[in-house]
């Protein structure tokens, strides 16, 4: 058998164990710490932005910035269909009803028009969202300046769920910067990883100070232990951050290793007209944190390739299955047209690490070619 070539698999840059052996020297091991203070200081100088908390995942993030905008029992929180779970599964954390947003073609995430379908219909049936978590899906911006828009104009704040998007911009602005708070992920498959974490940004100080408060149990200034909120065990360790310390020096370099991923595969696919991937959207650059294929062709399906690849220990996998259709979710509202359905119907995500050789992409290349050859 030839060796599994991942999906999205951690790439270290060397300097991790570093920041891990200073703990260790200094018996910083507890939670919190200078790795934590230095990540933050880092995340902050990266994305030009004020204040970022670093905590245990982005899901703890996404339901943080759930909290701090009062979302409770009973609200309702606009969210992409198109997404991850973890974008819609703190709304239910907090009580609230996910309301859910169809994407447009050409950038895959939320649609400005569904967007201001959805709050006007919300607005008329008695009830105004609390907020609008908004997804760069797989590291291609949204149309920011348009999503915003329709969000100001109805007074609802937005939530940037930047969890694949860390290092794309949008106009030139890091995305997670221009909501009112921004989520990163540092999980395993992510564009870096710190093996397990996740961020929390904001312009405004006193937001990311409360996330930090509630992040660490919420205990009151007192030599005992005083609550007056419910507090989370939320916070990242200061091991974990020092591997996030390594991993932002080498954020840009693994933005373009990404990028040449993509690059390769649609230059090899160019003359199969049956494969298609997403442009970068103008004044975008995506991170292209994994390169996605939308399959369309009389008789090759996305999974005949997803089937072919397994054979050959080349891991892939479909593009998200939208929200609106999980079990889970299902009896919550939906705005759109069904644009994420037909996605998730021909689209099929390819072997996108940073670690790829010329060998690796060539053995995903092959097997990808044969099948439209025969
Ligand atoms: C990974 C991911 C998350 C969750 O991040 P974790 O750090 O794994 O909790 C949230 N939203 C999206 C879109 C993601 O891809």
């Amino acid at each position: 058998m030839k060796d599994k070539i991942w999906l999205s698999s951690p790439h270290m840059g060397g300097e991790e164990l570093l920041y891990i052996q200073e703990a260790f020297k200094e018996n910083w091991i507890a939670p919190l710490g200078p790795n934590v203070d230095n990540f933050e200081k880092d995340l902050q100088n990266y994305a030009q932005i004020k204040s970022a908390a670093a905590l245990s995942a982005g899901t703890a993030a996404l339901h943080l910035a759930l909290i701090l905008l009062d979302v409770n029992a009973g609200d309702e929180v606009l969210c992409s269909t198109f997404t991850f779970s973890a974008s819609a599964n703190p709304i239910v954390y907090q009580g609230a009803a996910p309301v859910f947003v169809e994407s447009e073609a050409d950038t895959w995430n939320m649609c400005p028009q569904a967007l201001e379908d959805a709050l006007k219909d919300r607005l008329q049936k008695g009830k105004k969202p609390k907020a609008i978590i908004l997804v760069h899906l797989y590291g291609q911006p949204a149309k920011v300046d348009e999503i915003m828009a329709v969000a100001n104009r109805y007074g609802v704040p937005v939530i940037e769920d930047a969890a694949e998007s860390l290092g794309a911009t949008y106009k030139g602005q890091m995305t997670g910067t221009f909501g009112i708070l921004g989520v990163y992920s540092f999980n395993g498959n992510k564009i870096i990883t710190t093996s397990g974490g996740g961020a929390l940004v904001s312009a405004d100080e006193s937001l990311i100070q409360k996330a930090r408060f509630l992040a660490t149990q919420a205990r009151d200034n007192a030599p005992h232990y005083q609550h007056s909120a419910i507090g989370y065990n939320y916070r990242m360790s200061n091991i974990v951050a020092g591997i996030g310390r390594g991993q932002m020096k080498v954020l840009d370099e693994r933005v373009a290793q990404r990028r040449k991923v993509f690059a390769y595969y649609q230059k090899n696919f160019s003359e199969i007209a049956g494969i298609s991937f997403l442009e970068e959207y103008k004044d975008t650059f995506a991170n292209r944190w994994l390169t996605t294929i939308l399959v369309d062709d009389p008789k090759v399906t996305r999974e005949d390739i997803r089937l072919a690849l397994n054979d050959e220990n080349i891991e892939t996998r479909p593009l998200w299955k939208p929200m609106h259709l999980q079990p889970v979710f299902e009896k919550y509202p939906y705005y759109g047209n069904r644009l994420s359905e037909r996605l998730f119907e021909k689209g099929l995500c390819l072997p996108s690490g940073s670690n790829l050789t010329e060998d690796d992409l060539d053995r995903v290349a092959t097997g990808v070619k044969r099948l439209f050859k025969a």
